[in-house]
Protein backbone atom coordinates (compact mmCIF):
# COMPACT_ATOMS: atom_id res chain seq x y z
CA UNK A 1 0.00 0.00 0.00
CA UNK A 2 1.18 3.84 -0.88
CA UNK A 3 1.45 6.45 1.57
CA UNK A 4 -1.37 6.54 4.38
CA UNK A 5 -1.97 10.22 5.26
CA UNK A 6 -2.30 10.60 9.13
CA UNK A 7 -5.33 13.26 7.75
CA UNK A 8 -6.52 13.86 4.80
CA UNK A 9 -8.68 17.34 3.53
CA UNK A 10 -10.53 17.58 1.06
CA UNK A 11 -11.55 21.14 0.21
CA UNK A 12 -9.29 24.15 0.55
CA UNK A 13 -11.61 27.10 1.44
CA UNK A 14 -11.22 28.83 5.04
CA UNK A 15 -12.39 26.14 6.78
CA UNK A 16 -10.13 23.24 4.83
CA UNK A 17 -7.06 25.60 4.95
CA UNK A 18 -7.32 26.52 8.45
CA UNK A 19 -7.32 22.85 9.33
CA UNK A 20 -4.41 22.45 7.54
CA UNK A 21 -2.95 24.79 9.52
CA UNK A 22 -3.27 23.25 12.49
CA UNK A 23 -2.49 19.81 10.87
CA UNK A 24 0.37 20.91 10.07
CA UNK A 25 0.79 22.34 13.22
CA UNK A 26 0.31 19.27 14.89
CA UNK A 27 2.90 17.88 13.14
CA UNK A 28 -0.02 15.31 11.28
CA UNK A 29 1.52 13.56 7.98
CA UNK A 30 -1.88 15.77 5.95
CA UNK A 31 -2.92 16.01 2.62
CA UNK A 32 -5.13 18.85 1.33
CA UNK A 33 -7.52 17.83 -1.70
CA UNK A 34 -8.88 20.74 -3.92
CA UNK A 35 -10.87 20.13 -7.09
CA UNK A 36 -10.16 23.64 -8.11
CA UNK A 37 -6.68 24.09 -8.01
CA UNK A 38 -7.25 27.65 -5.97
CA UNK A 39 -7.58 27.54 -2.55
CA UNK A 40 -10.24 30.33 -0.53
CA UNK A 41 -13.14 28.38 -1.95
CA UNK A 42 -16.57 31.25 -1.52
CA UNK A 43 -14.59 34.06 -0.46
CA UNK A 44 -12.21 34.38 -3.75
CA UNK A 45 -15.45 35.43 -5.21
CA UNK A 46 -16.44 38.22 -2.07
CA UNK A 47 -15.55 41.91 -3.23
CA UNK A 48 -15.07 42.60 0.74
CA UNK A 49 -15.27 40.94 3.83
CA UNK A 50 -16.17 43.16 6.58
CA UNK A 51 -16.38 41.29 9.67
CA UNK A 52 -13.38 38.90 10.06
CA UNK A 53 -11.84 40.41 12.59
CA UNK A 54 -8.52 42.07 12.94
CA UNK A 55 -8.68 43.10 8.93
CA UNK A 56 -11.51 44.99 8.34
CA UNK A 57 -12.44 45.74 4.66
CA UNK A 58 -9.97 43.23 3.48
CA UNK A 59 -11.05 41.72 -0.36
CA UNK A 60 -12.44 38.21 -0.76
CA UNK A 61 -9.42 37.22 -2.92
CA UNK A 62 -6.68 38.88 -0.68
CA UNK A 63 -8.07 36.97 2.43
CA UNK A 64 -8.37 33.60 0.92
CA UNK A 65 -4.55 34.03 -0.89
CA UNK A 66 -2.96 35.18 2.70
CA UNK A 67 -4.75 32.16 4.30
CA UNK A 68 -3.48 30.10 1.44
CA UNK A 69 -0.08 31.72 2.13
CA UNK A 70 0.12 30.70 5.98
CA UNK A 71 -0.61 26.93 4.72
CA UNK A 72 2.29 27.54 2.53
CA UNK A 73 4.71 28.59 5.06
CA UNK A 74 3.97 25.66 7.20
CA UNK A 75 4.80 23.12 3.79
CA UNK A 76 1.31 21.76 3.64
CA UNK A 77 1.11 19.22 0.59
CA UNK A 78 -1.78 20.51 -2.07
CA UNK A 79 -3.20 18.37 -4.71
CA UNK A 80 -5.68 18.93 -7.32
CA UNK A 81 -8.33 16.44 -7.59
CA UNK A 82 -11.92 16.16 -7.58
CA UNK A 83 -13.18 14.06 -4.53
CA UNK A 84 -15.60 11.44 -5.90
CA UNK A 85 -16.44 9.18 -3.16
CA UNK A 86 -14.80 7.95 0.07
CA UNK A 87 -14.95 4.71 1.83
CA UNK A 88 -14.52 5.37 5.48
CA UNK A 89 -15.39 2.07 7.04
CA UNK A 90 -12.33 0.97 8.02
CA UNK A 91 -9.62 2.07 10.08
CA UNK A 92 -7.62 2.94 6.85
CA UNK A 93 -10.09 4.99 4.88
CA UNK A 94 -9.81 5.71 0.95
CA UNK A 95 -10.85 9.23 -0.83
CA UNK A 96 -11.76 8.54 -4.38
CA UNK A 97 -10.67 11.34 -6.71
CA UNK A 98 -11.09 11.67 -10.14
CA UNK A 99 -7.44 10.39 -11.01
CA UNK A 100 -5.97 8.41 -7.92
CA UNK A 101 -7.22 6.84 -4.49
CA UNK A 102 -5.97 8.37 -1.47
CA UNK A 103 -5.15 6.55 1.94
CA UNK A 104 -5.94 8.14 5.51
CA UNK A 105 -6.65 7.39 8.70
CA UNK A 106 -8.61 10.48 9.34
CA UNK A 107 -10.54 12.84 6.82
CA UNK A 108 -11.95 15.89 7.20
CA UNK A 109 -14.70 16.43 4.72
CA UNK A 110 -14.15 20.94 4.08
CA UNK A 111 -16.24 21.23 1.08
CA UNK A 112 -18.45 23.65 1.48
CA UNK A 113 -21.53 24.98 -0.49
CA UNK A 114 -22.60 26.27 -3.53
CA UNK A 115 -25.63 28.47 -5.05
CA UNK A 116 -29.08 27.83 -5.19
CA UNK A 117 -30.93 27.99 -8.45
CA UNK A 118 -33.97 29.90 -8.79
CA UNK A 119 -35.14 26.96 -11.37
CA UNK A 120 -36.89 29.05 -13.96
CA UNK A 121 -37.02 28.56 -18.01
CA UNK A 122 -34.43 30.69 -18.82
CA UNK A 123 -31.89 30.72 -16.04
CA UNK A 124 -30.04 27.99 -17.72
CA UNK A 125 -29.84 29.11 -21.17
CA UNK A 126 -29.09 32.66 -20.34
CA UNK A 127 -25.92 31.64 -17.68
CA UNK A 128 -23.32 33.97 -18.68
CA UNK A 129 -25.31 36.01 -20.52
CA UNK A 130 -26.80 38.00 -18.30
CA UNK A 131 -27.53 35.77 -15.31
CA UNK A 132 -25.03 35.55 -12.41
CA UNK A 133 -24.88 33.80 -8.65
CA UNK A 134 -21.61 36.24 -8.01
CA UNK A 135 -22.60 39.88 -8.52
CA UNK A 136 -19.08 41.10 -7.13
CA UNK A 137 -17.53 39.01 -10.22
CA UNK A 138 -19.69 40.07 -12.93
CA UNK A 139 -21.56 43.39 -11.46
CA UNK A 140 -18.61 45.17 -13.30
CA UNK A 141 -20.47 44.36 -16.55
CA UNK A 142 -23.75 45.90 -15.76
CA UNK A 143 -22.22 49.02 -15.11
CA UNK A 144 -24.78 51.84 -15.93
CA UNK A 145 -27.22 49.07 -16.65
CA UNK A 146 -30.34 48.07 -14.98
CA UNK A 147 -30.31 44.62 -12.92
CA UNK A 148 -32.31 42.54 -10.61
CA UNK A 149 -31.05 40.65 -7.54
CA UNK A 150 -33.18 37.88 -6.09
CA UNK A 151 -33.12 37.07 -2.70
CA UNK A 152 -33.86 38.15 0.60
CA UNK A 153 -31.15 37.12 2.78
CA UNK A 154 -27.42 38.92 3.62
CA UNK A 155 -26.45 37.81 0.44
CA UNK A 156 -28.98 39.51 -1.60
CA UNK A 157 -28.98 42.34 0.16
CA UNK A 158 -24.95 42.73 -0.36
CA UNK A 159 -25.49 42.34 -3.52
CA UNK A 160 -27.71 44.71 -4.67
CA UNK A 161 -25.85 47.34 -2.39
CA UNK A 162 -22.65 46.26 -4.45
CA UNK A 163 -24.78 46.90 -7.64
CA UNK A 164 -26.17 50.36 -6.85
CA UNK A 165 -22.85 51.40 -6.89
CA UNK A 166 -22.64 50.85 -10.55
CA UNK A 167 -25.57 49.83 -11.95
CA UNK A 168 -27.91 52.94 -13.41
CA UNK A 169 -30.99 50.85 -11.56
CA UNK A 170 -31.17 47.92 -9.38
CA UNK A 171 -34.63 45.75 -8.13
CA UNK A 172 -34.42 43.84 -5.57
CA UNK A 173 -37.40 40.79 -6.31
CA UNK A 174 -38.35 39.13 -3.10
CA UNK A 175 -41.02 36.76 -2.50
CA UNK A 176 -41.79 37.77 0.88
CA UNK A 177 -43.07 41.30 2.43
CA UNK A 178 -39.55 41.39 4.75
CA UNK A 179 -36.18 40.51 4.35
CA UNK A 180 -34.23 38.49 6.27
CA UNK A 181 -31.16 40.24 5.88
CA UNK A 182 -29.37 42.07 8.85
CA UNK A 183 -30.79 44.98 9.77
CA UNK A 184 -27.38 47.22 9.26
CA UNK A 185 -27.88 45.91 5.83
CA UNK A 186 -31.20 46.49 5.57
CA UNK A 187 -30.60 50.15 6.54
CA UNK A 188 -27.87 50.63 4.36
CA UNK A 189 -30.30 49.52 1.54
CA UNK A 190 -33.01 51.46 1.95
CA UNK A 191 -31.30 54.79 1.69
CA UNK A 192 -29.98 53.81 -1.86
CA UNK A 193 -31.99 56.15 -4.16
CA UNK A 194 -31.25 53.59 -7.08
CA UNK A 195 -32.68 50.50 -5.42
CA UNK A 196 -36.65 49.70 -5.95
CA UNK A 197 -37.39 46.47 -3.95
CA UNK A 198 -40.26 44.43 -5.71
CA UNK A 199 -41.79 42.63 -2.14
CA UNK A 200 -43.85 39.41 -2.86
CA UNK A 201 -42.72 39.24 -6.00
CA UNK A 202 -41.31 36.28 -7.86
CA UNK A 203 -39.76 35.36 -11.42
CA UNK A 204 -41.54 33.52 -13.40
CA UNK A 205 -38.91 33.30 -16.74
CA UNK A 206 -35.61 34.74 -17.74
CA UNK A 207 -36.43 35.95 -21.21
CA UNK A 208 -34.23 37.76 -24.03
CA UNK A 209 -32.83 36.35 -26.83
CA UNK A 210 -28.53 36.75 -26.90
CA UNK A 211 -28.01 38.03 -23.98
CA UNK A 212 -30.92 38.37 -20.93
CA UNK A 213 -33.23 41.73 -21.58
CA UNK A 214 -36.18 41.31 -19.07
CA UNK A 215 -38.50 39.28 -16.77
CA UNK A 216 -42.00 37.44 -16.45
CA UNK A 217 -42.38 38.35 -12.63
CA UNK A 218 -46.08 37.51 -10.90
CA UNK A 219 -47.20 39.38 -7.38
CA UNK A 220 -47.49 36.62 -5.56
CA UNK A 221 -50.83 38.43 -3.95
CA UNK A 222 -52.69 40.02 -6.63
CA UNK A 223 -51.16 37.42 -8.94
CA UNK A 224 -50.70 39.79 -11.41
CA UNK A 225 -48.37 39.24 -13.81
CA UNK A 226 -46.42 42.16 -15.61
CA UNK A 227 -42.55 42.00 -17.63
CA UNK A 228 -39.46 43.47 -15.72
CA UNK A 229 -37.02 45.05 -18.31
CA UNK A 230 -33.73 44.32 -17.24
CA UNK A 231 -29.54 43.77 -18.35
CA UNK A 232 -28.80 41.35 -15.94
CA UNK A 233 -29.86 39.04 -12.91
CA UNK A 234 -28.10 37.67 -9.89
CA UNK A 235 -29.46 35.20 -8.42
CA UNK A 236 -28.92 34.85 -4.50
CA UNK A 237 -31.67 32.37 -2.75
CA UNK A 238 -29.40 29.95 -0.51
CA UNK A 239 -27.01 27.56 -0.90
CA UNK A 240 -26.29 24.15 -0.85
CA UNK A 241 -23.76 21.86 1.00
CA UNK A 242 -21.00 19.68 -1.51
CA UNK A 243 -22.05 17.24 0.10
CA UNK A 244 -23.55 14.68 -2.83
CA UNK A 245 -20.38 12.06 -3.16
CA UNK A 246 -20.68 11.37 0.64
CA UNK A 247 -24.70 10.75 0.81
CA UNK A 248 -25.48 6.99 2.34
CA UNK A 249 -22.02 7.31 3.49
CA UNK A 250 -22.03 9.49 6.99
CA UNK A 251 -25.26 10.82 8.77
CA UNK A 252 -26.83 14.28 7.25
CA UNK A 253 -29.81 16.14 7.40
CA UNK A 254 -32.80 16.94 5.20
CA UNK A 255 -31.01 19.19 3.26
CA UNK A 256 -27.90 17.63 3.18
CA UNK A 257 -25.53 19.14 5.45
CA UNK A 258 -23.35 16.66 7.38
CA UNK A 259 -24.57 15.96 11.43
CA UNK A 260 -21.75 16.86 13.23
CA UNK A 261 -21.27 18.81 16.34
CA UNK A 262 -18.88 21.55 17.75
CA UNK A 263 -16.04 18.91 17.67
CA UNK A 264 -16.80 18.06 13.73
CA UNK A 265 -17.00 14.43 14.41
CA UNK A 266 -19.30 13.14 12.38
CA UNK A 267 -21.18 9.83 12.61
CA UNK A 268 -18.40 7.64 11.14
CA UNK A 269 -15.23 7.40 13.97
CA UNK A 270 -12.42 8.79 12.13
CA UNK A 271 -14.48 11.28 9.57
CA UNK A 272 -14.71 15.03 10.51
CA UNK A 273 -16.96 17.80 8.93
CA UNK A 274 -15.84 21.01 9.22
CA UNK A 275 -17.14 24.80 7.66
CA UNK A 276 -20.09 25.27 5.76
CA UNK A 277 -20.55 21.60 4.60
CA UNK A 278 -21.41 21.20 8.34
CA UNK A 279 -25.01 21.26 10.15
CA UNK A 280 -24.81 24.54 12.19
CA UNK A 281 -26.89 27.87 12.57
CA UNK A 282 -24.19 30.67 11.27
CA UNK A 283 -21.92 30.11 7.87
CA UNK A 284 -19.18 32.32 8.03
CA UNK A 285 -15.45 32.92 7.57
CA UNK A 286 -15.04 32.97 11.34
CA UNK A 287 -17.25 29.86 12.15
CA UNK A 288 -15.53 28.02 9.33
CA UNK A 289 -12.36 28.40 10.17
CA UNK A 290 -13.05 27.52 13.96
CA UNK A 291 -14.52 24.62 12.48
CA UNK A 292 -10.78 23.66 11.02
CA UNK A 293 -9.47 24.17 14.18
CA UNK A 294 -11.73 21.92 16.45
CA UNK A 295 -11.85 18.90 13.48
CA UNK A 296 -8.20 18.80 13.59
CA UNK A 297 -8.05 18.48 17.28
CA UNK A 298 -10.54 15.81 17.03
CA UNK A 299 -8.16 14.00 14.57
CA UNK A 300 -5.62 14.17 17.01
CA UNK A 301 -7.39 12.57 19.60
CA UNK A 302 -8.89 10.02 17.47
CA UNK A 303 -5.25 9.17 16.67
CA UNK A 304 -4.60 8.65 20.01
CA UNK A 305 -7.23 7.00 20.88
CA UNK A 306 -7.07 4.88 17.86
CA UNK A 307 -3.24 3.86 17.22
C1 LIG B 1 -21.04 36.08 -2.18
C2 LIG B 1 -20.62 35.63 -0.80
C3 LIG B 1 -20.23 36.57 0.14
C4 LIG B 1 -19.83 36.17 1.43
N1 LIG B 1 -19.42 37.14 2.31
C5 LIG B 1 -18.98 36.76 3.53
C6 LIG B 1 -18.49 37.74 4.46
O1 LIG B 1 -18.44 38.94 4.15
N2 LIG B 1 -18.06 37.30 5.67
C7 LIG B 1 -18.10 35.99 6.04
O2 LIG B 1 -17.68 35.67 7.15
N3 LIG B 1 -18.55 35.05 5.19
C8 LIG B 1 -19.00 35.40 3.95
N4 LIG B 1 -19.47 34.45 3.09
C9 LIG B 1 -19.56 33.05 3.57
C10 LIG B 1 -18.18 32.38 3.53
O3 LIG B 1 -17.60 32.59 2.26
C11 LIG B 1 -18.32 30.90 3.85
O4 LIG B 1 -18.96 30.72 5.09
C12 LIG B 1 -16.96 30.21 3.89
O5 LIG B 1 -16.28 30.38 2.67
C13 LIG B 1 -17.12 28.73 4.17
O6 LIG B 1 -15.86 28.13 4.11
P1 LIG B 1 -15.69 26.56 3.81
O7 LIG B 1 -14.23 26.31 3.81
O8 LIG B 1 -16.55 25.80 4.71
O9 LIG B 1 -16.31 26.32 2.35
P2 LIG B 1 -16.00 26.95 0.94
O10 LIG B 1 -15.54 28.35 1.06
O11 LIG B 1 -17.23 26.68 0.14
O12 LIG B 1 -14.79 26.07 0.37
C14 LIG B 1 -14.97 24.72 -0.01
C15 LIG B 1 -13.82 24.28 -0.89
O13 LIG B 1 -13.97 22.89 -1.17
C16 LIG B 1 -13.72 22.64 -2.54
N5 LIG B 1 -14.46 21.44 -2.94
C17 LIG B 1 -15.81 21.27 -3.00
N6 LIG B 1 -16.13 20.03 -3.40
C18 LIG B 1 -14.95 19.37 -3.60
C19 LIG B 1 -14.63 18.04 -4.03
N7 LIG B 1 -15.57 17.13 -4.32
N8 LIG B 1 -13.32 17.68 -4.13
C20 LIG B 1 -12.34 18.60 -3.82
N9 LIG B 1 -12.60 19.88 -3.43
C21 LIG B 1 -13.88 20.26 -3.31
C22 LIG B 1 -14.24 23.90 -3.24
O14 LIG B 1 -13.66 24.06 -4.52
C23 LIG B 1 -13.80 24.99 -2.24
O15 LIG B 1 -12.50 25.45 -2.51
C24 LIG B 1 -19.86 34.81 1.80
C25 LIG B 1 -20.25 33.86 0.85
C26 LIG B 1 -20.62 34.26 -0.44
C27 LIG B 1 -21.02 33.23 -1.46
Amino acid sequence: MGNIYDLIIIGSGPAGLSAAIYAKRARLNVLVIEKTGMSGGQILNTYEVDNYPGLPGIGGFDLGQKIREHADRLDVTFVTDEVIGIDPAFSVKTVYGQDTEYKCRTMIIATGARHAKLQVPGEKEFSGMGVSYCATCDGAFFRNRVAAVVGGGDVAVEDAIFLARGCSKVYLIHRRNELRAAKSLQEALFQLPNVEILWNTVVEEIRGTDQVEGLAIQDVQTKSQSELPVDGVFIAVGILPNSNEYSGKISMNGQGYIIAGEDCASSVPGVFAAGDVREKSLRQIVTAVADGANAVTSVQRYLIDNN
